[in-house]
């Protein structure tokens, strides 16, 4: 079936003005920051307006064409191969330089010092109920995102088995609406500097402990960022230049929009309309590969996520001096896992589910207080690699699918 096709303007310029711009009022007027904060939370709601209706139709135009959902299975196992094995790479990563910088050592922090009441949730459990959503439209319209998919795949998956006349019917309708919330999307991206730069503006602006950045905090900090730059700029290139047999440039030209929109949402399901329209229709991957794995990732895979808890336990164990064992990094290593997949893509996500790790290896949770300080940049910057590792995984699943994508080839 024909897809339609449309140019998108030449935007990333515009953004990264609208970035350095931002953060030079933030921090030399910090108290201006809401007179446009309003703008950025305008910007921000128009992208949650078009993610579930977009996925949800995608998804489902996706799937119905699949000719009797052949190759989902196929599909779906590259797909969490690719999804655990990169945030496994990212966690080992983050653990390999936490112990050799021991950014928190020297802190000498107390128990007694951790006063901070973290609510002790369950997201992990939480995630796993929301697969199958009691109520179909409270999880549209709650954001259960991984409800929604569920829910899509598997009405894709039925439409394909019923009456051929209907059948097609009902597919081409879901595609119209999947064009149509595209066309949408790119609508809203046209406005893209100026959301930007309110979003940015109010998180430097809010950005009041900076000072702190010059103790103990300072070098977590680093850490943290130079594990996740070893992520995005030697290990995912890395895989796409020898699996998928792609440009690395190329490919971030293609994904610069969808980058900085992850940037300055702090939020992969934000960026989702930006991510899907920027493979899609600019890089020329398949509707069906995009529709089912960049759904699914910004929901499940965190690279960055992944990464930036894993040095935060460390970097908490360390700061009050507990000895982790090999056996305690190991559960590290897996609850890190398990909590990026728990995290939704939203702001601040993996900041709670933190303490899923924390409380596997007894750290105290009070420790969360150590690292919010800096948490909203480290954020942007995760943030910023998830979205990242799902666009190379859907460039290799493509590729893997016997694709040649227009756009990076
Ligand atoms: N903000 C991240 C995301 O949306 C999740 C997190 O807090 O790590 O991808």
């Amino acid at each position: 079936m024909k897809r339609f096709s449309i140019k998108t303007p030449a935007l990333h310029w515009q953004i990264v003005i609208a970035i350095i711009l931002a953060v030079t009022c933030g921090i030399f007027f910090p108290i201006h920051a809401s007179y446009t904060a309003w703008i950025g939370k305008i910007f921000l709601s128009a992208l949650k307006m078009v993610v579930m209706p977009l996925i949800a139709a995608s998804i489902i135009a996706g799937v119905a064409g699949m000719d009797g959902g052949k190759g989902l299975g196929r599909l779906s196992a590259k797909t969490f191969a690719y999804y655990i094995g990169t945030s496994l790479l990212a966690i080992l990563t983050g653990l390999m330089l936490a112990n050799i910088f021991q950014p928190g050592k020297g802190l000498n922090l107390t128990v007694a010092d951790s006063t901070m009441p973290v609510q002790s949730i369950n997201s992990l459990s939480d995630t796993l109920y929301s697969i199958f959503p009691s109520n179909i439209f409270e999880a549209f319209s709650s954001g259960n995102l991984l409800g929604v998919i569920v829910f899509s795949l598997l009405f894709g998956y039925c439409i394909t088995q019923i009456d051929s006349s209907r059948q097609k019917l009902l597919s081409n309708f879901f595609m119209a609406v999947s064009d149509t919330m595209m066309k949408l999307t790119q609508i809203i991206l046209a406005f893209t500097p100026v959301g930007v730069f309110a979003l940015v503006y109010s998180a430097t602006a809010a950005q009041t402990h900076v000072g702190q950045l010059a103790s103990g905090i300072g070098k977590y900090f680093m850490v943290v960022i130079f594990a996740l730059s070893v992520h995005a700029v030697i290990w995912l290139p890395a895989l796409l230049y020898s699996i998928g047999k792609i440009s690395p440039l190329r490919h971030l030209a293609i994904m610069r929009n969808a980058l900085l929109t992850a940037f300055s949402t702090s939020s992969s399901n934000a960026a989702l309309p930006v991510t899907l329209s920027s493979l899609e229709l600019k890089g020329g991957i398949s509707a069906r590969v995009c529709n089912f794995t960049l759904p699914l990732g910004a929901t499940i895979n965190m690279n960055g996520t992944a990464l930036y808890e894993c040095v935060a336990a460390l970097f908490i164990a360390q700061a009050y001096g507990i000895e982790l064992s090999i056996f305690q990094q190991i559960i590290v290593v897996f609850t890190a896992l398990l909590a990026s997949v728990g995290a939704a893509g939203i702001p601040m996500a993996g900041l709670v589910t933190m303490t899923i790790i924390l409380s596997a290896v007894g750290l105290p949770a009070g420790g969360i207080a150590l690292i919010l300080a800096v948490d909203r940049p480290l954020d942007m910057i995760r943030t910023t690699i998830n979205v990242y590792g799902d666009s190379v995984g859907c460039a290799i699943i493509a590729k893997s699918e016997g694709e040649n994508p227009s756009g990076l080839t």
